[in-house]
């Protein structure tokens, strides 16, 4: 049984975690929150890209205010991420946040943190305790000579004490580092001793080719080992691309189900046509649909047919002529200008 089916169940919004639900796929907007309209629209292109749950910064009492503004004109649950200032976490909640994120250890005296905690506790609003490898504590430093994956985790259950010491447990836990293998670690140890739910995601991953690899690799390893209840995909880039990248991962993974799984061919001497750049506009085509199928894009009719044989609908190329195949039976000739219209043809009657 994986460690996720038996976290603690906890309500974001509408929306239910831990306990074995579905992994739901967050990121976080790279917007002004303040200014509302921005952030909107941003929201609802990644709502239309797979997004469930969305993370704003709230960094001013504008931004505050803000929340209850753009909460009221997106769908997904909206998450205020808090550094340092209580009383920001307080206003979030006050305006409609539906969880905060908060790093205990930035949030000053027992008392602030007791505040923030009791303004949750009131509304039934979730509290991550969120711990990065950036910024643990300097004891645990030099108790583990370093940034260690144990001295993470033991910031991690130590700021989980400091909650369930104030009478509330409606918690989300995440740990985070840039360091794939280090953050593979944490996870490992931490849901040994941990019952919450865990939000994943390798933090600064970086671009969209480096952060994708990174991701990919350790949210690969940490989710098939059975933990991680939420995750995230930190990407220098659109955000859109990280809901992109996470619903793959999940797919890949065989955790989630639907939406078209997209082959092509490497390209080889053979190719006579801009397979790339068809591939490409393929795969943005096919995010339109809610298609539980394989769709593959071949280089050439030699060995294209074969090699889309797993696939429920292939196009393949040719010279100046390209082919419509289904199940690796070829149904006819298109003119290669037509090969994306005719398999969007296929993909919009496709039953
Ligand atoms: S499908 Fe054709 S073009 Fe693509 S790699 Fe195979 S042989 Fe080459």
């Amino acid at each position: 049984m994986a460690y996720r089916d038996n976290t603690k169940v906890v309500h974001i919004g509408d929306r239910v975690i831990g306990g074995g639900n579905p992994i739901l796929i967050q990121s976080m907007t790279n917007t002004r929150t303040e200014d509302v309209k921005a952030t909107v629209e941003q929201i609802h292109r990644l709502e239309a890209a797979g997004c469930d749950i969305i993370r704003c910064t709230c960094p001013t009492e504008e931004a505050a205010r803000a929340i209850g503004e753009i909460r009221k004109q997106i769908s997904i649950p909206l998450v205020a991420d808090i550094h340092f200032d209580y009383k920001m976490a307080i206003a979030a909640m006050e305006n409609g946040a539906d969880k905060i994120r908060i790093n205990p250890g930035n949030i000053g005296s027992k008392e602030r943190i007791a505040a923030v905690v009791s303004c949750a506790k009131e509304r039934n609003i979730p509290i991550r305790v969120g711990v990065n490898s950036g910024s643990l504590e300097k004891d645990l430093v030099e108790k583990y000579h370093g940034v260690t994956a144990e001295g993470l985790v033991e910031s991690a259950i130590d700021k989980i004490g400091i909650i369930e010491d104030l009478g509330y447990d409606n918690m989300v836990v995440s740990i985070k580092s840039s360091n794939v293998m280090l953050c593979v670690k944490a996870h490992e140890l931490l849901a040994k001793q941990c019952s919450y739910p865990l939000h994943v995601g390798i933090t600064e991953a970086g671009t969209v080719y480096g952060g994708n690899i990174k991701s990919s690799v350790g949210l690969g390893i940490i989710l098939n080992e059975g933990i991680g209840d939420t995750i995230r995909v930190s990407l220098s880039g659109d955000p859109v691309e990280e809901i992109k990248t996470a619903k793959m991962i999940l797919r890949t993974l065989d955790i989630r189900k639907g939406g078209i799984e997209v082959i092509a061919c490497p390209t080889c001497g053979r190719t006579r046509i801009d397979l790339i750049g068809l591939a490409n506009k393929v795969e943005t085509l096919v995010q339109n649909y809610d298609l539980n199928i394989k769709v593959a894009v071949m280089g050439c009719a030699v060995n294209g047919p074969g090699e889309a044989k797993e696939a429920d609908i292939g196009i393949a190329g040719g010279d100046g002529e390209g082919l419509l195949i289904k199940h690796g039976e070829i149904i006819r000739k298109i003119p290669e200008d037509q090969l994306l219209s005719v398999l969007k043809e296929e993909l919009d009657n496709y039953r």
